[in-house]
Protein backbone atom coordinates (compact mmCIF):
# COMPACT_ATOMS: atom_id res chain seq x y z
CA UNK A 1 0.00 0.00 0.00
CA UNK A 2 1.23 3.83 -0.73
CA UNK A 3 0.42 6.38 1.19
CA UNK A 4 1.66 9.84 0.41
CA UNK A 5 4.52 11.65 2.23
CA UNK A 6 2.26 14.39 3.60
CA UNK A 7 -0.38 12.14 5.28
CA UNK A 8 3.42 10.31 6.69
CA UNK A 9 4.06 13.01 8.06
CA UNK A 10 0.78 13.99 9.74
CA UNK A 11 0.48 10.81 11.39
CA UNK A 12 4.08 11.09 12.89
CA UNK A 13 3.08 14.28 13.96
CA UNK A 14 0.24 13.53 15.95
CA UNK A 15 2.45 10.16 17.50
CA UNK A 16 4.87 12.96 18.48
CA UNK A 17 1.91 14.74 20.08
CA UNK A 18 0.67 12.26 21.78
CA UNK A 19 4.30 11.07 23.04
CA UNK A 20 4.72 14.88 24.75
CA UNK A 21 0.98 14.47 26.21
CA UNK A 22 2.02 11.16 27.41
CA UNK A 23 4.93 12.69 29.34
CA UNK A 24 2.69 15.52 30.94
CA UNK A 25 0.24 12.99 32.21
CA UNK A 26 3.50 10.67 33.42
CA UNK A 27 4.17 14.30 35.84
CA UNK A 28 1.33 13.04 37.96
CA UNK A 29 0.38 9.98 39.63
CA UNK A 30 -3.38 10.41 38.90
CA UNK A 31 -2.80 10.86 35.13
CA UNK A 32 0.06 8.83 34.75
CA UNK A 33 -1.72 5.67 33.87
CA UNK A 34 -3.74 7.91 31.10
CA UNK A 35 -0.17 9.21 29.84
CA UNK A 36 1.15 5.89 29.47
CA UNK A 37 -1.78 5.15 27.27
CA UNK A 38 -1.79 8.13 25.34
CA UNK A 39 1.85 7.05 24.76
CA UNK A 40 0.90 3.66 23.67
CA UNK A 41 -1.12 4.98 20.95
CA UNK A 42 1.42 6.98 19.83
CA UNK A 43 3.54 4.50 19.47
CA UNK A 44 1.17 2.24 18.17
CA UNK A 45 0.52 4.89 15.24
CA UNK A 46 4.13 5.47 14.44
CA UNK A 47 4.38 1.51 14.10
CA UNK A 48 1.86 1.26 11.65
CA UNK A 49 2.60 4.08 9.99
CA UNK A 50 6.71 3.17 9.34
CA UNK A 51 5.52 -0.09 8.57
CA UNK A 52 3.16 0.73 5.82
CA UNK A 53 5.69 3.31 4.67
CA UNK A 54 8.23 0.94 4.14
CA UNK A 55 6.57 -1.09 1.55
CA UNK A 56 6.91 -4.41 3.69
CA UNK A 57 6.78 -7.06 1.70
CA UNK A 58 7.27 -9.86 3.99
CA UNK A 59 5.75 -9.76 7.21
CA UNK A 60 6.46 -13.20 8.28
CA UNK A 61 9.97 -11.86 10.48
CA UNK A 62 8.51 -9.02 11.96
CA UNK A 63 5.32 -10.87 13.19
CA UNK A 64 7.90 -13.43 14.63
CA UNK A 65 9.78 -10.85 16.04
CA UNK A 66 6.78 -9.25 17.55
CA UNK A 67 5.60 -12.04 19.04
CA UNK A 68 8.96 -13.30 20.29
CA UNK A 69 9.68 -9.84 21.70
CA UNK A 70 6.19 -9.24 23.11
CA UNK A 71 5.89 -12.29 24.94
CA UNK A 72 9.37 -12.15 26.57
CA UNK A 73 8.89 -8.50 27.90
CA UNK A 74 5.24 -9.89 29.10
CA UNK A 75 6.49 -12.69 30.85
CA UNK A 76 9.18 -10.44 32.31
CA UNK A 77 7.13 -7.41 33.31
CA UNK A 78 4.19 -9.27 34.99
CA UNK A 79 6.90 -11.50 36.87
CA UNK A 80 9.32 -8.93 38.12
CA UNK A 81 9.32 -7.76 41.68
CA UNK A 82 8.86 -3.98 42.78
CA UNK A 83 12.33 -4.22 43.88
CA UNK A 84 14.05 -5.18 41.16
CA UNK A 85 12.37 -2.49 39.04
CA UNK A 86 15.64 -1.14 38.76
CA UNK A 87 17.84 -3.67 37.18
CA UNK A 88 14.37 -4.27 34.87
CA UNK A 89 14.93 -0.84 33.74
CA UNK A 90 18.55 -1.16 33.27
CA UNK A 91 17.85 -4.23 31.01
CA UNK A 92 15.09 -2.17 28.95
CA UNK A 93 17.49 0.65 28.30
CA UNK A 94 20.28 -1.87 27.51
CA UNK A 95 17.86 -2.96 25.12
CA UNK A 96 16.89 0.33 23.64
CA UNK A 97 20.61 0.86 23.09
CA UNK A 98 20.89 -2.40 21.69
CA UNK A 99 18.00 -1.93 19.10
CA UNK A 100 19.69 1.35 17.74
CA UNK A 101 22.91 -0.16 17.25
CA UNK A 102 21.96 -3.38 15.73
CA UNK A 103 19.83 -0.64 13.25
CA UNK A 104 22.77 1.38 12.45
CA UNK A 105 24.94 -1.52 11.44
CA UNK A 106 22.63 -3.06 9.58
CA UNK A 107 22.70 0.15 7.58
CA UNK A 108 26.07 0.13 7.42
CA UNK A 109 26.39 -2.93 6.21
CA UNK A 110 23.73 -1.51 3.79
CA UNK A 111 25.50 0.50 2.36
CA UNK A 112 25.62 4.25 4.11
CA UNK A 113 26.93 7.37 1.69
CA UNK A 114 26.84 11.30 2.35
CA UNK A 115 28.39 12.99 5.72
CA UNK A 116 24.50 12.84 7.79
CA UNK A 117 24.08 9.34 7.17
CA UNK A 118 27.69 8.19 7.73
CA UNK A 119 28.17 10.39 10.93
CA UNK A 120 24.70 9.39 12.22
CA UNK A 121 25.40 5.74 12.04
CA UNK A 122 28.40 6.35 13.26
CA UNK A 123 26.74 7.91 16.37
CA UNK A 124 24.12 5.27 16.15
CA UNK A 125 26.83 2.63 17.03
CA UNK A 126 29.07 4.04 19.67
CA UNK A 127 26.11 5.85 21.52
CA UNK A 128 23.85 2.30 21.34
CA UNK A 129 26.98 -0.01 22.14
CA UNK A 130 27.79 1.83 25.40
CA UNK A 131 24.30 2.02 26.29
CA UNK A 132 24.26 -1.71 25.65
CA UNK A 133 27.10 -2.43 27.34
CA UNK A 134 27.01 -0.09 30.02
CA UNK A 135 23.21 -1.38 31.13
CA UNK A 136 24.34 -4.78 31.19
CA UNK A 137 26.90 -3.79 33.63
CA UNK A 138 24.50 -1.66 36.09
CA UNK A 139 21.86 -5.14 35.87
CA UNK A 140 24.29 -7.41 36.60
CA UNK A 141 25.79 -5.19 39.43
CA UNK A 142 21.98 -4.83 40.67
CA UNK A 143 21.00 -7.98 40.50
CA UNK A 144 24.06 -8.97 42.32
CA UNK A 145 25.46 -10.91 39.65
CA UNK A 146 28.88 -8.92 40.10
CA UNK A 147 30.17 -7.10 42.93
CA UNK A 148 28.55 -3.97 43.65
CA UNK A 149 31.35 -2.21 44.85
CA UNK A 150 33.69 0.11 42.14
CA UNK A 151 35.64 -2.25 40.15
CA UNK A 152 38.47 -0.30 38.44
CA UNK A 153 42.32 -0.04 37.55
CA UNK A 154 44.72 2.13 37.58
CA UNK A 155 44.66 4.52 34.43
CA UNK A 156 41.14 3.45 33.43
CA UNK A 157 39.66 7.22 32.92
CA UNK A 158 42.57 7.09 30.35
CA UNK A 159 41.75 4.28 28.48
CA UNK A 160 38.37 5.12 28.10
CA UNK A 161 39.12 8.24 26.81
CA UNK A 162 41.37 6.66 24.30
CA UNK A 163 38.52 4.39 23.25
CA UNK A 164 36.34 7.60 22.96
CA UNK A 165 38.76 9.52 20.96
CA UNK A 166 39.56 6.05 18.95
CA UNK A 167 36.32 5.78 18.14
CA UNK A 168 35.17 9.39 16.96
CA UNK A 169 38.52 9.33 14.83
CA UNK A 170 37.18 6.26 13.09
CA UNK A 171 33.94 7.90 12.29
CA UNK A 172 35.53 10.86 10.79
CA UNK A 173 37.96 8.08 8.52
CA UNK A 174 34.33 6.43 7.64
CA UNK A 175 33.66 9.90 6.33
CA UNK A 176 36.49 9.20 3.68
CA UNK A 177 36.27 5.61 3.52
CA UNK A 178 32.37 4.38 4.39
CA UNK A 179 33.30 1.13 2.56
CA UNK A 180 35.64 0.29 5.38
CA UNK A 181 34.35 -2.52 7.34
CA UNK A 182 37.41 -2.39 9.35
CA UNK A 183 36.04 0.98 10.80
CA UNK A 184 32.80 -0.41 11.90
CA UNK A 185 34.23 -3.08 13.74
CA UNK A 186 36.96 -0.41 15.33
CA UNK A 187 34.01 1.40 16.42
CA UNK A 188 31.70 -1.14 17.56
CA UNK A 189 34.16 -3.47 19.53
CA UNK A 190 35.72 0.19 21.44
CA UNK A 191 32.39 1.01 22.07
CA UNK A 192 31.58 -2.37 23.87
CA UNK A 193 34.14 -2.20 25.92
CA UNK A 194 34.05 1.82 26.62
CA UNK A 195 30.25 0.91 27.96
CA UNK A 196 31.29 -1.56 30.59
CA UNK A 197 34.07 0.34 31.57
CA UNK A 198 32.27 3.40 32.40
CA UNK A 199 29.99 1.60 34.28
CA UNK A 200 32.05 -1.22 36.21
CA UNK A 201 33.97 1.45 38.65
CA UNK A 202 30.70 3.27 39.69
CA UNK A 203 28.86 1.94 43.08
CA UNK A 204 25.95 -0.37 43.02
CA UNK A 205 24.24 2.29 44.97
CA UNK A 206 24.69 5.26 42.44
CA UNK A 207 23.18 2.67 39.85
CA UNK A 208 20.12 4.81 39.63
CA UNK A 209 21.32 7.90 38.81
CA UNK A 210 23.63 6.00 36.04
CA UNK A 211 20.53 3.80 34.65
CA UNK A 212 18.43 7.78 34.40
CA UNK A 213 22.05 8.50 32.31
CA UNK A 214 22.08 5.38 30.09
CA UNK A 215 18.57 6.30 29.74
CA UNK A 216 18.97 9.78 27.85
CA UNK A 217 21.84 7.74 25.36
CA UNK A 218 19.29 5.11 24.50
CA UNK A 219 17.46 8.31 23.25
CA UNK A 220 20.26 9.85 21.71
CA UNK A 221 21.13 6.62 19.90
CA UNK A 222 17.92 6.05 18.63
CA UNK A 223 17.53 9.58 17.65
CA UNK A 224 20.49 8.99 15.56
CA UNK A 225 19.56 5.74 14.43
CA UNK A 226 15.91 7.73 13.47
CA UNK A 227 18.44 10.43 11.18
CA UNK A 228 20.17 6.77 9.31
CA UNK A 229 16.55 5.73 8.72
CA UNK A 230 15.10 8.97 7.35
CA UNK A 231 12.46 8.24 10.38
CA UNK A 232 11.22 11.42 11.63
CA UNK A 233 8.88 9.65 14.63
CA UNK A 234 12.45 7.71 15.69
CA UNK A 235 13.97 11.15 15.44
CA UNK A 236 11.58 12.82 17.57
CA UNK A 237 10.73 10.14 19.90
CA UNK A 238 15.00 9.83 20.85
CA UNK A 239 14.75 13.37 21.16
CA UNK A 240 12.47 13.17 23.95
CA UNK A 241 13.59 10.12 25.67
CA UNK A 242 17.44 11.78 25.29
CA UNK A 243 16.27 15.34 26.94
CA UNK A 244 14.10 13.73 30.09
CA UNK A 245 16.54 11.26 30.84
CA UNK A 246 19.13 13.73 30.99
CA UNK A 247 16.28 16.08 32.93
CA UNK A 248 15.63 13.16 35.40
CA UNK A 249 19.44 12.53 36.30
CA UNK A 250 19.64 16.61 37.11
CA UNK A 251 16.53 16.40 39.50
CA UNK A 252 18.44 12.99 41.21
CA UNK A 253 22.14 14.65 41.12
CA UNK A 254 20.47 17.71 42.69
CA UNK A 255 17.94 15.94 45.06
CA UNK A 256 21.41 14.49 46.79
CA UNK A 257 23.24 17.84 46.18
CA UNK A 258 25.67 15.97 44.30
CA UNK A 259 27.25 16.77 40.97
CA UNK A 260 27.03 14.14 38.36
CA UNK A 261 31.02 14.12 37.38
CA UNK A 262 30.76 13.39 41.25
CA UNK A 263 28.46 10.16 40.64
CA UNK A 264 30.30 8.96 37.71
CA UNK A 265 33.95 9.64 38.84
CA UNK A 266 33.88 9.74 42.84
CA UNK A 267 32.86 8.43 46.11
CA UNK A 268 30.44 9.73 48.14
CA UNK A 269 31.49 10.89 52.01
CA UNK A 270 35.22 12.00 50.77
CA UNK A 271 34.78 15.65 51.90
CA UNK A 272 34.87 16.54 55.78
CA UNK A 273 36.53 14.71 58.37
CA UNK A 274 34.80 11.43 59.29
CA UNK A 275 32.18 11.88 61.90
CA UNK A 276 32.02 9.68 64.95
CA UNK A 277 28.82 8.13 65.56
CA UNK A 278 29.57 7.13 68.91
CA UNK A 279 29.99 11.17 70.21
CA UNK A 280 26.51 11.31 68.20
CA UNK A 281 24.32 8.57 69.25
CA UNK A 282 26.01 8.10 73.09
CA UNK A 283 23.55 8.01 76.01
CA UNK A 284 21.06 10.14 73.80
CA UNK A 285 19.24 7.46 72.28
CA UNK A 286 15.90 6.55 73.51
CA UNK A 287 14.64 3.12 72.71
CA UNK A 288 10.72 2.32 72.50
CA UNK A 289 7.92 -0.03 72.67
CA UNK A 290 4.81 -0.45 70.27
CA UNK A 291 2.54 -0.22 73.30
CA UNK A 292 4.45 3.56 74.26
CA UNK A 293 4.44 5.31 70.99
CA UNK A 294 0.33 3.66 70.56
CA UNK A 295 -0.13 5.57 73.83
CA UNK A 296 1.57 8.71 72.34
CA UNK A 297 -0.70 7.89 69.17
CA UNK A 298 -3.66 8.38 71.32
CA UNK A 299 -3.81 12.05 71.60
CA UNK A 300 -2.30 12.68 68.16
CA UNK A 301 -4.42 14.37 65.45
CA UNK A 302 -1.95 14.54 62.50
CA UNK A 303 0.38 11.93 61.29
CA UNK A 304 3.06 11.85 58.61
CA UNK A 305 4.74 8.17 57.90
CA UNK A 306 7.98 9.01 56.23
CA UNK A 307 9.10 6.33 54.29
CA UNK A 308 12.62 4.83 52.81
CA UNK A 309 14.54 2.84 51.70
CA UNK A 310 14.10 0.02 54.50
CA UNK A 311 10.36 0.49 54.04
CA UNK A 312 11.44 -1.40 50.56
CA UNK A 313 13.45 -3.79 52.01
CA UNK A 314 10.70 -4.99 55.04
CA UNK A 315 8.26 -5.11 52.27
CA UNK A 316 6.17 -3.18 54.46
CA UNK A 317 4.32 -0.90 52.15
CA UNK A 318 0.76 -2.76 52.82
CA UNK A 319 1.59 -3.12 56.75
CA UNK A 320 1.79 0.86 56.65
CA UNK A 321 -1.25 1.42 54.83
CA UNK A 322 -3.13 -0.92 57.29
CA UNK A 323 -1.49 1.45 60.22
CA UNK A 324 -2.75 4.22 58.75
CA UNK A 325 -6.08 3.12 58.23
CA UNK A 326 -6.07 2.11 62.08
CA UNK A 327 -5.07 5.26 62.68
CA UNK A 328 -7.87 7.45 60.40
CA UNK A 329 -10.64 5.16 62.00
CA UNK A 330 -9.29 6.84 65.40
CA UNK A 331 -9.33 10.42 63.72
CA UNK A 332 -5.84 10.74 62.91
CA UNK A 333 -5.39 12.69 59.97
CA UNK A 334 -2.24 10.94 58.09
CA UNK A 335 -0.28 11.91 55.52
CA UNK A 336 3.03 10.06 53.81
CA UNK A 337 6.26 12.45 52.86
CA UNK A 338 8.00 11.66 49.76
CA UNK A 339 11.51 12.62 49.47
CA UNK A 340 12.95 12.74 46.00
CA UNK A 341 15.61 10.51 46.42
CA UNK A 342 13.82 8.14 49.42
CA UNK A 343 15.06 4.48 48.34
CA UNK A 344 16.94 3.55 45.29
CA UNK A 345 15.28 4.75 42.23
CA UNK A 346 13.83 7.90 41.23
CA UNK A 347 9.39 7.41 42.07
CA UNK A 348 10.09 4.22 44.27
CA UNK A 349 7.99 5.47 47.75
CA UNK A 350 5.43 6.01 45.43
CA UNK A 351 5.48 2.95 43.49
CA UNK A 352 5.57 0.88 46.62
CA UNK A 353 2.76 2.80 48.48
CA UNK A 354 0.74 2.92 45.22
CA UNK A 355 0.75 -0.94 45.15
CA UNK A 356 -0.75 -0.88 48.34
CA UNK A 357 -3.22 1.24 47.04
CA UNK A 358 -2.40 4.48 49.17
CA UNK A 359 -4.09 7.17 47.86
CA UNK A 360 -2.51 9.54 45.55
CA UNK A 361 -3.55 12.51 47.19
CA UNK A 362 -1.88 11.82 50.50
CA UNK A 363 1.45 11.14 49.46
CA UNK A 364 3.07 14.57 49.10
CA UNK A 365 6.46 15.73 48.17
CA UNK A 366 8.90 17.47 50.28
CA UNK A 367 8.66 21.07 49.56
CA UNK A 368 4.53 20.76 50.29
CA UNK A 369 4.71 19.11 53.27
CA UNK A 370 7.90 20.53 54.94
CA UNK A 371 6.32 23.54 56.19
CA UNK A 372 3.46 21.14 57.90
CA UNK A 373 5.88 19.38 60.14
CA UNK A 374 5.73 21.76 62.55
CA UNK A 375 1.95 21.24 62.90
CA UNK A 376 2.57 17.61 63.03
CA UNK A 377 2.13 15.45 66.27
CA UNK A 378 4.26 12.48 65.04
CA UNK A 379 6.00 11.67 62.53
CA UNK A 380 6.43 8.14 61.96
CA UNK A 381 10.40 7.22 59.99
CA UNK A 382 10.30 3.87 58.66
CA UNK A 383 13.01 2.52 57.01
CA UNK A 384 14.35 6.09 56.18
CA UNK A 385 17.59 7.75 56.89
CA UNK A 386 19.61 9.91 55.13
CA UNK A 387 16.83 11.94 53.54
CA UNK A 388 15.87 12.73 57.21
CA UNK A 389 19.58 13.60 58.56
CA UNK A 390 19.48 17.42 59.66
CA UNK A 391 23.49 17.39 59.41
CA UNK A 392 22.47 18.27 55.66
CA UNK A 393 20.49 21.15 56.60
CA UNK A 394 22.81 22.01 59.57
CA UNK A 395 26.50 20.57 59.43
CA UNK A 396 28.91 22.99 57.03
CA UNK A 397 31.31 19.93 57.15
CA UNK A 398 29.12 17.47 56.37
CA UNK A 399 29.35 15.43 53.17
CA UNK A 400 25.55 15.97 52.51
CA UNK A 401 25.56 19.32 53.80
CA UNK A 402 23.11 20.84 51.71
CA UNK A 403 21.12 18.05 49.94
CA UNK A 404 17.18 19.27 50.89
CA UNK A 405 15.82 16.69 53.69
CA UNK A 406 12.55 16.45 55.19
CA UNK A 407 12.57 18.23 58.07
CA UNK A 408 10.75 15.77 60.12
CA UNK A 409 12.36 16.52 63.52
CA UNK A 410 10.38 19.51 63.62
CA UNK A 411 7.47 17.42 64.40
CA UNK A 412 6.46 17.86 68.33
CA UNK A 413 7.09 13.67 68.39
CA UNK A 414 9.43 11.91 65.77
CA UNK A 415 9.64 7.88 65.26
CA UNK A 416 12.19 6.01 63.91
CA UNK A 417 11.66 2.36 62.70
CA UNK A 418 14.92 1.01 61.64
CA UNK A 419 16.69 -2.47 62.80
CA UNK A 420 19.88 -0.73 63.88
CA UNK A 421 21.29 2.62 64.18
CA UNK A 422 23.31 1.70 61.19
CA UNK A 423 23.65 4.34 58.59
CA UNK A 424 21.90 4.89 55.53
CA UNK A 425 23.62 5.03 52.03
CA UNK A 426 25.62 8.02 53.09
CA UNK A 427 27.55 5.96 55.32
CA UNK A 428 26.94 8.95 58.26
CA UNK A 429 25.85 9.00 61.41
CA UNK A 430 22.24 10.75 61.86
CA UNK A 431 21.96 12.97 64.55
CA UNK A 432 17.58 12.42 64.74
CA UNK A 433 18.33 9.89 66.16
CA UNK A 434 19.80 11.22 69.49
CA UNK A 435 16.77 14.18 69.77
CA UNK A 436 15.28 14.83 72.46
CA UNK A 437 11.83 14.24 70.83
CA UNK A 438 12.96 11.27 68.89
CA UNK A 439 11.59 7.93 69.64
CA UNK A 440 13.33 4.58 68.20
CA UNK A 441 11.35 1.87 67.66
CA UNK A 442 14.33 -1.00 66.63
CA UNK A 443 13.29 -3.88 64.41
CA UNK A 444 11.99 -5.08 60.86
CA UNK A 445 10.48 -2.68 59.38
CA UNK A 446 7.18 -4.84 58.71
CA UNK A 447 6.99 -6.69 62.03
CA UNK A 448 7.53 -3.34 63.86
CA UNK A 449 4.78 -1.46 61.88
CA UNK A 450 2.29 -5.19 62.08
CA UNK A 451 2.94 -4.35 66.06
CA UNK A 452 2.35 -0.86 66.16
CA UNK A 453 -1.21 -1.26 63.89
CA UNK A 454 -2.05 -4.16 66.80
CA UNK A 455 -1.05 -1.57 69.66
CA UNK A 456 -3.17 1.31 68.17
CA UNK A 457 -6.41 -1.21 67.42
CA UNK A 458 -6.66 -2.26 71.10
CA UNK A 459 -5.50 0.75 72.70
P1 LIG B 1 19.01 5.21 53.54
O1 LIG B 1 19.84 4.39 52.65
O2 LIG B 1 19.55 6.48 54.02
O3 LIG B 1 18.59 4.39 54.85
C1 LIG B 1 17.82 3.26 54.78
C2 LIG B 1 17.69 2.70 56.19
O4 LIG B 1 16.78 1.61 56.12
C3 LIG B 1 18.98 2.16 56.77
O5 LIG B 1 19.53 3.08 57.69
C4 LIG B 1 18.59 0.82 57.39
O6 LIG B 1 18.89 0.85 58.77
C5 LIG B 1 17.07 0.75 57.20
N1 LIG B 1 16.60 -0.59 56.85
C6 LIG B 1 17.14 -1.48 55.98
N2 LIG B 1 16.41 -2.61 55.96
C7 LIG B 1 15.43 -2.46 56.86
C8 LIG B 1 14.35 -3.28 57.31
N3 LIG B 1 14.17 -4.52 56.83
N4 LIG B 1 13.49 -2.77 58.23
C9 LIG B 1 13.67 -1.53 58.73
N5 LIG B 1 14.67 -0.71 58.35
C10 LIG B 1 15.52 -1.18 57.42
O7 LIG B 1 17.60 5.40 52.80
P2 LIG B 1 16.78 6.73 52.46
O8 LIG B 1 15.60 6.22 51.69
O9 LIG B 1 16.54 7.56 53.66
O10 LIG B 1 17.77 7.52 51.54
C11 LIG B 1 18.10 7.10 50.23
C12 LIG B 1 19.57 7.25 50.00
O11 LIG B 1 19.90 6.63 48.76
C13 LIG B 1 20.02 8.67 49.91
O12 LIG B 1 21.29 8.85 50.44
C14 LIG B 1 20.03 8.90 48.41
O13 LIG B 1 20.88 9.95 48.03
C15 LIG B 1 20.53 7.57 47.93
N6 LIG B 1 20.21 7.29 46.54
C16 LIG B 1 18.91 7.32 46.12
C17 LIG B 1 18.61 7.16 44.78
C18 LIG B 1 17.20 7.23 44.29
O14 LIG B 1 16.99 7.33 43.10
N7 LIG B 1 16.22 7.18 45.15
C19 LIG B 1 19.67 6.90 43.80
C20 LIG B 1 20.99 6.79 44.37
C21 LIG B 1 21.22 6.99 45.69
P3 LIG B 1 19.09 -0.53 59.61
O15 LIG B 1 20.14 -1.30 58.89
O16 LIG B 1 19.47 -0.07 60.97
O17 LIG B 1 17.76 -1.23 59.60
Amino acid sequence: MHISQSWIDIAYLIAASLFVLGIKGLTKPKTAVRGNQLSALGMLIACVVTLLDKDVIQYEVIIAGLLVGGTVGAVLAARVQMTSMPQMIALLNGFGGGASFAVASAAYFGGVSGPVEVISTGAAILIGAVTLTGSLVAFAKLQELIGGGSIGFPGMKIVNALLLLGSLTAIGFMLVDPSNSQLYWGIAVASCVLGLLLVLPIGGADMPVVIALLNSYSGIAAAAAGFVMGNSALIITGSLVGASGLILTQIMCKAMNRSLTNVLFGVMGEVGETIDADEVYQGKVKSSSADEIAMILETAQRVVIVPGFGMAMAQAQHAVRDMAEAMEARGIEVEYAIHPVAGRMPGHMNVLLAEAEVEYDKMRDMDSINPTFEQTDVAIVIGANDVTNPMAREDKGSPIYGMPILNVDKAKTVVVIKRSLSPGFAGLPNPLFAKDNTLMLFGDGKKAILDLTQAIKEG
